[in-house]
């Protein structure tokens, strides 16, 4: 098998050796290398993308790992382009900023710091920002915007160059990158090692169980290798003399949780949070199989259902398109089967996306202005997390009798 040197063999927390995958979601290309029209021609990576559950410590991860070189290199998500965003990173950093009693310019590091968003509220916040992100052409644009960005993987290279420039951190955080990185074992050491003795690590992820429960399998794409629940990351923790202290929801990608750990004995009292959300994971069988096949079983009702109306519209002679090319678009145009020949082209408000095609599809990609000039008959939202904002600006379309379709948790049309 040419994918077999790609395949994991053991848990990424715990190393406890892996069994079989609940979800098949196929063999998938990389939802994030968004060819361009010129390049359709040429033949795309691809990798199994299906989904496995630790017998150990729980965790739900990926069967096959894609080397994060082939992945991180040109990284076109920028996170500065939604308002929703900026929000979000500015109650982020006055909520790290108040769980640090008054200390004058407190250091904080933030990995994957993307564009330099949460950076730069650090910054606003009173707080000594630093960003380490791996994609050079991020990396360069926030150290152009006076962000100060290190273009490398963290690393323990990376902690060195930290702490002997700056000094020990009083917080790391690592967001929506956390489930994203195959050796997360090191990242944790490390982390340990860049954190003071009364600083603490705050990670943010779209939750375990939300999937789960809102079917939300179109978060399953090759960089996002783990689906974290809090059992598993407990288990995690301690492997690393660490532990979690209090966990909070955010709704970013539809259903998050922030959770903060630091080193074992640290100074903050665990709160019930933790114990809470440890019960109810039980309770709800996140420890057990069924609720996996379960899922995996509603997966694949889903694509029947979705082709089912897509194919009817067809039939019908109607056209359809769609709006956002995130990575979740990869994910459910080929576990769909869709091409250039059902949905004619996806508008996405990300320059940097523009003129190129969702992988695997040889859908292009193209400026919304396309919807104000082509008539469609239905737009099917695959930045769903974005819905109501996508509906409001695009009012335009509902005097031309143009359908959105929302597709998950089930397929719906509005
Ligand atoms: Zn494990």
């Amino acid at each position: 098998m040419e994918h077999g040197k790609y395949q994991r063999k053991t848990c990424r927390y715990c190393e406890t050796p892996l069994g079989e995958a609940f979800l098949d979601l196929g063999v998938q290309p990389l939802a994030n290398n968004l060819p361009r029209i010129e390049d359709s021609a040429t033949p795309e990576f691809r990798c199994p993308l299906a989904l496995v559950k630790c017998p150990r410590c729980h965790l739900v991860q990926l069967t096959h790992s894609v080397p994060a070189q082939l992945m991180f290199d040109e990284y076109l998500y920028v996170s500065s382009t939604t308002q929703t965003f900026r929000t979000h990173f500015a109650e982020y950093a006055s909520d790290v900023k108040s769980r640090l009693g008054g200390k004058e310019r407190p250091l904080a590091v933030d990995i994957g710091s993307n564009d330099g968003l949460l950076v730069s509220c650090y910054e606003k916040a009173g707080l000594r920002g630093i960003g380490v992100e791996p994609a050079k052409n991020l990396a360069k644009d926030a150290n152009e915007r006076g962000v100060i960005t290190l273009n490398r993987y963290f690393d323990a290279q990376a902690v060195r160059e930290i702490t002997e420039k700056f000094g020990k951190a009083d917080v790391v955080s690592a967001n929506n990158v956390f489930a994203h990185i195959d050796d997360i074992r090191s990242v944790l050491e490390n982390v340990r090692a860049l954190i003071s003795d009364d600083g603490f690590f705050v990670i943010e992820f779209a939750y375990l169980v939300t999937m789960l429960e809102k079917m939300y399998f179109d978060m399953v794409y090759h960089e996002h290798v783990c689906y974290i629940g809090v059992a598993a990351l407990d288990v995690f923790a301690r492997l690393f003399d660490m532990e979690l202290f209090d966990i909070g929801e955010v709704d970013t990608h539809g259903g998050s949780l922030r959770v903060f750990m630091q080193k074992k004995g640290g100074p903050r009292a665990r709160t019930s949070a933790v114990d809470r959300f440890l019960a109810v994971e039980k309770e709800k069988g996140c420890l057990d199989e069924g609720i996996y096949r379960r899922f995996a079983d509603r997966v694949l009702g889903f694509r029947l259902r979705l082709n089912r109306m897509l194919a009817d519209f067809k039939k019908e002679g109607k056209t359809v398109s769609g709006y956002g090319a995130p990575a979740k678009a990869t994910t459910i145009v080929n576990f769909c089967g869709f091409d250039f020949r059902m949905i004619d082209y996806i508008v996405d408000d990300n320059p940097l996306k523009q003129g190129r095609l969702v992988p695997g599809s040889g859908i292009p990609i193209v400026s919304s202005a396309r919807l104000k000039n082509h008539s469609t008959d239905y737009v099917l939202i695959f930045a769903w997390n974005f819905a109501p904002e996508i509906i409001k600006k695009s009012a335009y379309l509902k005097e031309k009798n143009v359908r959105f379709i929302v597709p998950l948790p089930e397929p719906r049309i509005l």
